[in-house]
């Protein structure tokens, strides 16, 4: 620390340690740093937390992480990557810098929280000025309540307190963030190796990646101008491509969730706007969920359907079936073998194929929830948790169990003119460049479980539950 009683206090470094926030564009704890106008130190840490997240998700964070690097070099700075406790690595860069001060935009995960408070209470006595900023959701979790003071289990009334509050305006990209004189020494992101779980060709998911902060802006516009007007109308049938697919670069924070709604109200001031909207505030009623009930992450929401006859083995051949897309159910496998080659799934798939696991299949959803986390590139925690309970029937404001999609009358409703599934069933979809060896790719000609008999299963399984109760 001798090199930190030299410098002027105006003149110490702030530290900005980056989370999911790889923008420069409305990002709060950059934009305050910057600010001030003193020497800006801009870290990534790969702590045991980020060292546990799903193998697609650590691939395109890497990707993410080397573009954001190259926008700070265009303003002059460095991004320094450094791996270790986040603690750890925090006090070594502020010994090396000299720093007094750490910003960052909250993180509302509950092991986020914890390491953050741990953070937090570390530095409190030493001096260390740290804040933190809201940066990653339309409004912080606890500024929505009901009128008695609590929060919303239910979309619609917290729709409904949401949409009627300011959401705060985004903020200009800094102009200038000054480089720290002895820029610390950063690890090499090459040697992170992000991509070494991706089982599968990550040259063919690369190709329908959405990278970076000015490709969102831009896909962002491009929505806007070009396809919003069809989005009610559209947005359910996975063809069409009607939808923003701007959950990628949402997930790692190379857009925010506040420039699209401002950009959207710039565009559309009139309501024309509200379903994209509301679509749009799901995710913060995500994050509002987990936050205030953390236990949505790992069991059911509901507590009493933990005891029901889910099939737990993961071995299961079944579950192996679905995971690889092919348990003979067309629209199931064209979903699966999507989600596969290019790390997305249409909404309305991801409903139907989190439908058949839970149902027709009875698997545990956790099953889903982790084939998910370790496959999605636009994997998001809260939204993950709640979309797999919402399918399954154990989550707030969930779809009632006995409520069992028949992926056929899906099909005839959603792709009647079979052009999804005939692209993703067919060999040029680039689905079996993606998958490893080891897996089969031929489908079984009738279904693992047919509809109707997994329909019945499902409801006897929901009769016993209920008998039991
Ligand atoms: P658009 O229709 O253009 O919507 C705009 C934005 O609104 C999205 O980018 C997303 O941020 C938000 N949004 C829309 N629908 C939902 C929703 N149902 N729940 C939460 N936010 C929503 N979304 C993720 O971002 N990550 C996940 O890991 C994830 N897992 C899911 C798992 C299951 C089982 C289900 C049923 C849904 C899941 N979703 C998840 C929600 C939804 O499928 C995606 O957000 C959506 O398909 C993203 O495509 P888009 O950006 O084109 O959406």
């Amino acid at each position: 620390m001798a090199e930190a009683n030299m410098i002027a206090p105006d003149e110490a470094p702030i530290l900005v340690w980056l989370r999911r926030d790889l923008r420069l564009r409305d990002n709060p704890a950059l934009s305050a740093a910057a600010a001030t106008g003193r020497p800006v130190v801009v870290v990534f840490i790969r702590d045991p937390l980020f060292d546990a997240l799903g193998a697609a998700h650590k691939w395109r964070f890497g990707l993410g992480l080397d573009h954001f690097a190259a926008r700070l070099r265009q303003l002059g700075n460095r991004l320094i990557l450094r791996s270790g406790s986040a603690l750890d690595v925090l006090r070594d860069i502020i010994g090396e810098t000299g720093a007094t001060t750490i910003y960052w935009n909250r993180a509302y995960d509950p092991d986020g929280i914890a390491r953050d408070t741990e953070v937090k209470a570390s530095f409190a006595s030493q001096d260390i000025d740290v804040e933190s900023f809201s940066g990653n959701l339309l409004q912080e979790p606890w500024k929505t309540t009901t009128k008695t003071g609590g929060h919303f289990k239910v979309y619609s009334p917290f729709w409904r307190a949401l949409s009627v509050q300011a959401i705060a305006a985004p903020l200009a990209p800094p102009a200038q963030l000054r480089l720290v004189g002895n820029v610390p020494r950063s690890e090499d992101l090459a040697q992170w190796d992000l991509g070494a779980e991706m089982r599968r060709g990550a040259a063919v998911v690369a190709q329908h990646l959405l990278l970076g902060e000015e490709a969102a802006q831009a896909r962002l516009d491009q929505f806007l101008d070009t396809v919003l007007p069809e989005y009610g109308e559209g947005r359910d049938f996975p063809a069409r491509a009607l939808t923003s697919n701007l959950s990628e670069p949402l997930a790692y924070g190379e857009i925010s969730a506040r420039q699209i709604w401002h950009q959207t109200l710039l565009r559309y001031p009139h309501g024309e706007a509200e379903k994209f909207l509301k679509e749009l505030a799901w995710r913060d009623f995500a994050w509002h969920l987990t936050f205030h009930d953390p236990h949505i992450q790992t069991g059911c929401w509901r507590r009493e359907w933990d005891r029901f006859q889910w099939e737990d083995r993961a071995d299961d051949p079944r579950l192996i079936a679905w995971q690889q897309g092919r348990t003979g159910v067309d629209l199931v496998d064209a979903g699966m073998r999507e989600l596969y080659a290019t790390g997305r799934m249409h909404n309305r798939v991801r409903m139907i194929v989190a439908s058949y696991l839970t149902k027709h299949l009875r698997m545990h959803w956790r099953f889903g929830q982790q084939w998910f986390a370790d496959t999605l590139v636009d994997w998001d925690a809260a939204s993950n948790a709640m979309g797999w309970q919402w399918v399954a029937g154990c989550g707030p404001d969930a779809a009632p169990y006995f409520r069992v999609f028949n992926p056929d009358t899906q099909q005839q409703k959603f792709d009647g003119q079979n052009t999804y599934c005939r692209h993703w069933l067919g060999t040029n979809s680039g689905f079996e460049e993606a998958v490893p060896l080891s897996w089969k790719t031929s489908r079984p000609l009738n279904p693992i479980v047919s509809l109707p008999e997994g329909r019945a299963q499902a409801l006897a399984a929901l009769e016993a539950f209920k008998t039991a109760e």
